[in-house]
């Protein structure tokens, strides 16, 4: 069932509405997602067909194709927040999950690229948890 979702980046120059629906949500380890997010993963969702329109700011993202690869990001020009990528105009939008301000019912289905992992990233769910920031 198609919905309508919201998302912006973090200094809100830019905004974003998506129009579809979420077939896969994956958590990506593989090196290229490691370096672009900074972090152990991506949390991508990705939705075919889906209608991406640029609320404000369009002039704002830039978009990042790594040569020879299937590879490519679209990020905020200021403030770096990852932005949805329209792959080959309007056939698959792929979202990453932490831009969006609207909420997502599907959950993540997979880890993927699993053998990419960087060496700490292990064993998570026995980590400690805080509230807020520990002082
Ligand atoms: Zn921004
Ligand atoms: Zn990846």
């Amino acid at each position: 069932m198609d919905q309508t979702y919201r998302g912006s980046c973090l200094c809100g120059n830019v905004a974003f509405q998506l129009e579809g629906s979420f077939a896969k949500f994956y958590l990506c380890h593989c090196s290229r997602c490691r370096k672009t997010s900074g972090s152990a993963h991506c949390a991508n969702l990705f939705a075919p067909g889906a209608k991406l329109t640029w609320l404000k700011g369009e002039k704002e993202v830039s978009f990042y194709h790594l040569p020879d690869t299937r590879f490519a990001r679209s990020f905020c020009k200021t403030c770096g927040s990852m932005m949805p990528t329209d792959v080959n105009s309007g056939q698959l939008v792929v979202v990453p999950a932490g831009c969006l301000d609207s909420e997502v019912a599907l959950k993540p289905q997979a880890h993927i690229c699993c053998d990419s992992r960087a060496n700490w990233d292990d064993g998570f769910e026995d980590v400690v948890c805080f509230s807020d920031m520990p002082s």
